[in-house]
């Protein structure tokens, strides 16, 4: 599953209870979204596996203390309008997020497994920052380790390539077979 939000706090600071049916339901799903001249594409998150946004949320903390107050109040102000984002950029955005997410029915690890790729207008600077999974963070990642789930199947599922602007998702629902990772898209 991609998740796309339009509002920019969500798509700078993905909101870890956002995310709890996924992460209950061990969905993956990966992040991406515009914010003004940023692109971010990541962290994909493998419940239990890799960092999540509670992770991230986390890591933050750890580097700014303040960190969840501004956060609280990022997303206690009022409603924010959707700004119009840069077109390429968007494009750009969407692709990549297409690609990393049909690496996953193929099969692999995208490499925003436990990162996230972060592209700035206007010399579209990419850095691509790590999203360990945190000790703190309930979904027990940081527990289980890197996680090299994902199974040798090699099956090819039914391939998609959605990104949308909005904070809906769109399901694709293909079953992998058991103990393997579902894959919704
Ligand atoms: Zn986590």
């Amino acid at each position: 599953m991609i998740v796309a939000p339009r509002d920019d706090v969500a798509v700078h600071a993905p909101d870890p209870a956002a995310a709890e049916p996924l992460m209950s339901s061990g969905t993956p799903h990966l992040y991406a979204g515009v914010v003004e001249g940023t692109g971010v594409v990541g962290p994909f998150v493998l419940p239990g596996e890799t960092g999540c946004a509670g992770c991230l949320h986390e890591s933050r903390t750890d580097r700014d203390p303040t960190w969840p107050r501004l956060v609280a109040q990022w997303r206690s102000g009022r409603q924010r309008q959707v700004r119009p984002c840069d077109l390429t950029l968007a494009t750009t955005v969407a692709g990549l997020a297409a690609a990393h997410a049909l690496a996953f029915l193929d099969g692999r690890v995208p490499t925003t497994a436990g990162a996230r790729w972060e592209v700035s207008l206007p010399a579209l600077h990419w850095h691509a920052r790590p999203v360990l999974a945190h000790p703190a963070c309930p979904c027990a990642a940081a527990e289980r380790g890197k996680g090299e789930h994902l199974s040798e199947d090699g099956e090819s599922e039914e391939t998609m390539a959605v990104q949308r602007p909005s904070a809906q998702c769109r399901e694709a629902a293909t079953e992998r077979p058991a103990g393997t990772w579902r894959a919704h898209v």
